[in-house]
């Protein structure tokens, strides 16, 4: 389902430009515009869900494609050994701000725990 109000679903559609690093059948990766650390790379469902917190049940597989989705990402861009941390930011306490569901794959530094 294609929200043509929604940045994501536009950068899926190819009518926004992203610096894509990954696909499978049912996800796509890219670049954060606005990166948080050296690799900062976000992947998203081709499909138009909310957020993880609006998943449905019978979206568990394409919750588990978008996890390995984010392990390959790590592999292809070099995080494997030195680690990363993978967020999914849901509602407004979440701090998301892009209503399409996305996992932030963030590595290249260390990375401090709890973020602020
Ligand atoms: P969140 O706060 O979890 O919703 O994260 C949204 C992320 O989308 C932020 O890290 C933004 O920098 C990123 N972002 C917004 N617009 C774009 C874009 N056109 N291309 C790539 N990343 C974007």
């Amino acid at each position: 389902m294609h929200d043509p109000s929604c940045l994501f679903c536009r950068i899926v559609a190819g009518e926004i430009p992203a610096d894509v690093v990954h696909e499978t059948g049912r996800t796509i990766a890219f670049r954060d515009i606005a990166p948080q650390s050296p690799v900062h790379v976000l992947v998203i469902p081709r499909e138009h869900v909310v957020s993880l917190g609006a998943a449905e049940d019978d979206q568990a597989s394409l919750f588990g494609e978008l996890m390995l989705a984010a392990r390959d990402v790590a592999r292809k861009t070099g995080l494997s050994d030195s680690g990363f941390r993978t967020v999914l930011n849901s509602g407004p306490d979440g701090g998301q701000e892009v209503m399409h569901v996305h996992a932030h794959v963030l590595g290249g530094r260390s990375l401090t725990w709890p973020p602020g």
